[in-house]
């Protein structure tokens, strides 16, 4: 373990207004343990506030062991970094967010901001870079150009390290699926909070693309999306919550945290019809093939 002290400081705040604030209980723990691939923890949600560490003390006791911190700026890129270095049961993404991306550019910052990312992607704990990709819902036609030069340069460095990329992709799938054959996707290519249908997760299946679902997954007005998640092949499936967003049912709107992530989790494999302990040994290693080993490695002494 590092003696590195745990980063301070960098917290957040979500959108409160008209949402209930109270932190739902703690659900039945998992039979067998997995992680989160896909998580925001600098962000203060709810009424009680959860710190990282006590957020992940929450989220060990009801069986999610470890999770992805994701990065959207350099300031959170190189707070997840930071805490990943500090404790072991956070791995950390890093990227500058698509819709950052645009601004970057507008103010002649995007290429510095870039290098910067290349070089925290070469840290150790830092085993993936995301999120990045294409987002046609909030960023207009005039901001494509520079989303879609910073998506490419994230995929280039995520190969240039060998690490996962995960993917922000809203409304834009044939756009995104189109970067990922133009540039060359890297080994490890995840689709995080997937939203396709299945339709997309046949092209996933067909790249070997990973496909993280999220708590919409439990939402009532997803039936694609569930449908999706039958169709992909089971060695590609990955669980997230993207915390402190998409709250899984019953609890939508209220504050995120990993620990709801069994909500999504039972109900993914009743969709696809598994036992629960066995659906959950293979999230943890398909996780674990995307990201390697969360336990820090014996620096030889
Ligand atoms: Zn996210």
């Amino acid at each position: 373990m590092s003696s590195t002290p745990p980063p301070g400081g960098l917290r957040k705040r979500t959108q409160t207004e008209g949402r209930d604030l109270t932190r739902p209980a703690s659900p039945e723990p998992l039979p067998f343990p997995l992680y989160d691939n896909h998580t925001h923890l600098e962000f203060e949600d709810g009424v009680d506030q959860l710190d990282p560490s006590e957020s992940l003390d929450r989220a060990v006791a009801v069986g999610v062991r470890g999770v992805v911190q994701v990065g959207t700026d350099l300031e959170t890129s190189r707070w997840g970094a930071a805490l990943a270095a500090s404790d072991p049961r956070v791995l950390a993404a890093v990227a500058l967010h698509p819709n950052e991306a645009p601004k970057l550019f507008a103010q002649g910052q995007l290429s510095a901001h870039l290098s910067e990312i290349s070089r925290l992607a070469a840290q150790p704990r830092v085993r993936a870079v995301g999120e990045t990709g294409l987002d046609f819902f909030r960023t207009g036609e005039d901001g494509r150009a520079a989303q879609i030069e910073s998506f490419e340069t994230h995929i280039e460095i995520a190969r240039a390290n060998h690490i996962a990329l995960q993917i922000h992709d809203r409304d834009a799938h044939d756009e995104v699926v189109a970067t990922l054959k133009r540039v060359g996707a890297p080994e490890r290519t995840v689709f995080h909070c997937f939203s396709g249908d299945a339709q997309l997760a046949r092209i996933c299946n067909d790249h070997g693309w990973f496909m993280s679902f999220s708590g919409t997954t439990t939402f009532k007005n997803a039936p694609a999306l569930r449908e999706a998640l039958a169709v992909a092949k089971p060695e590609l499936v990955l669980a997230e919550t993207d915390s402190p967003f998409l709250t899984p049912e019953p609890f939508r709107g209220r504050p995120n945290a990993p620990y709801l992530l069994p909500h999504t989790v039972r109900r993914m494999a009743e969709t696809v019809g598994v036992p629960l302990d066995e659906f959950c040994a293979r999230i943890a290693a398909n996780t674990e093939r995307v990201y390697g080993s969360w336990d820090p490695v014996e620096s030889a002494a």
